[in-house]
């Protein structure tokens, strides 16, 4: 029997409208049949998609057909669109953040459950390779437990692009990237809790927005992450750097596969077998260890599953699976996003049990 398709419409046809348009035609299941925006010149793109173009979201919820709404606008219309969506009985894909706030988010989450609707976001970065070499080295205990997780990534041109740097569009990089490298700590650890969450938020080069955020996390298995996203760094640092307590991984960038991993073997030679390190000054705690005394390690390979959000969400609609980005993670999500805005604005560690 042949599986129906499902019909979708596109709120923001703008850079991440198109990536959906694309994504959603690449996979077969979904067909795009319209979208809405609020700017004629991208009305017009719509049409020469092939789409049909509204130039409201009520003539584009109108269209019955239509199962799936994906909301591609900036941040601050995210909460206001998908409650219009689930009320119309449409799904709800919604581009990250969810919301602007935990409370914004419980309220879509509510109407996704009145209407039995699904409401899902785009964490697409769950599916990034770098991240998906960390989790293995993770489950494998490659590095052993892991301790201390930095995760972080800069730009070089030091600019907020368009509504990016608009405090009432939800600009800012914690909005922005922060919301995924957050996400990717948490699904890390699933089961423990946030404690404390640390937060610092700079505008460095855009007024009124943070570009550049520190953020630190403590969960309850005494592991700390600290996520870092600037828009201005000239030089290079590691994308992940990853303590375990067997070992050390690094991943330079996105790829997945440069940087290294090393594994100590046996115990840690304490300062009994330090001979000197010619390099280094009057140290021997910073004394390199001998080569014999660990091994470097292969980064595992991870296969490319940049569809599976698609795959599973076609699946979750069609009643066949359990939606990764759930409503729990959206809400959890969401309340770390809180408490990092309160801790930069009460400049203090705020503690949480989220
Ligand atoms: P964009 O500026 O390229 O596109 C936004 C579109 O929304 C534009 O076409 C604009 O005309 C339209 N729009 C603005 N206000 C509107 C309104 N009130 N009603 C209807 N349409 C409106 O922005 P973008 O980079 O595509 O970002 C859109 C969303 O996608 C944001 O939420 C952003 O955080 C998210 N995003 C996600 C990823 C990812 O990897 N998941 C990457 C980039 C952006």
């Amino acid at each position: 029997m042949t599986k129906k398709l499902i019909k979708v419409g596109i709120v923001g046809f703008g850079y991440m409208g198109h990536f959906h348009l694309n994504k959603a035609n690449e996979m077969e299941g979904f067909e795009v049949v319209a979208a809405f925006d609020s700017n004629p010149d991208k009305l017009m793109d719509a049409q020469k998609a092939g789409l049909k173009a509204c130039s409201t979201m009520k003539e584009l919820l109108a269209i019955e057909d239509i199962d799936l709404i994906i909301i591609a606008t900036p941040n601050q219309m995210h909460a206001k669109y998908a409650i219009e969506a689930l009320n119309a009985k449409k799904h709800v894909l919604c581009e990250k953040p969810a919301t602007m706030n935990c409370e914004e988010a419980k309220q879509v989450v509510e109407c996704a459950n009145k209407n039995e609707r699904i409401f899902t976001v785009h964490q697409n970065r769950r599916w990034d390779l770098d991240y998906m070499v960390v989790q293995k080295v993770k489950e494998e205990k490659e590095i052993g437990s892991f301790t201390t997780i930095e995760s972080r990534t800069y730009g070089q041109r030091g600019v907020c692009f368009g509504w990016r740097a608009d405090p009432e569009a939800g600009g800012g990089m914690l909005y922005d990237w922060g919301v995924h490298l957050i996400d990717q700590i948490l699904q890390l650890f699933p089961t423990n809790k946030v404690v404390s969450v640390y937060g610092r938020l700079l505008s460095v080069l855009t007024p009124v927005v943070d570009d550049y955020f520190e953020v630190k996390l403590r969960l309850d298995n005494e592991v700390c992450a600290n996520v870092s996203v600037g828009t201005f760094a000239l030089q290079d640092l590691p994308r992940w750097f990853v303590f375990g307590d067997r070992g050390t991984l690094k991943l330079d960038d996105f790829t997945g596969n440069r940087g290294g991993a090393a594994r100590i073997k046996g115990t840690v030679k304490g300062f009994e077998s330090v001979i000197g390190h010619k390099n280094l000054g009057p140290s021997r705690t910073m004394a390199h260890l001998e080569p014999e005394n660990f091994e470097k390690l292969n980064l595992p390979i991870v296969e490319d599953k940049s569809m599976e959000f698609y795959r599973n969400l076609l699946g979750a609609i069609r009643g066949e699976e359990e939606l990764y980005v759930t409503q729990e993670d959206i809400l959890r999500l969401m309340s770390v996003v809180d408490a990092v805005f309160l801790s930069a604005a009460q400049e203090d560690i705020i503690k949480v049990s989220i």
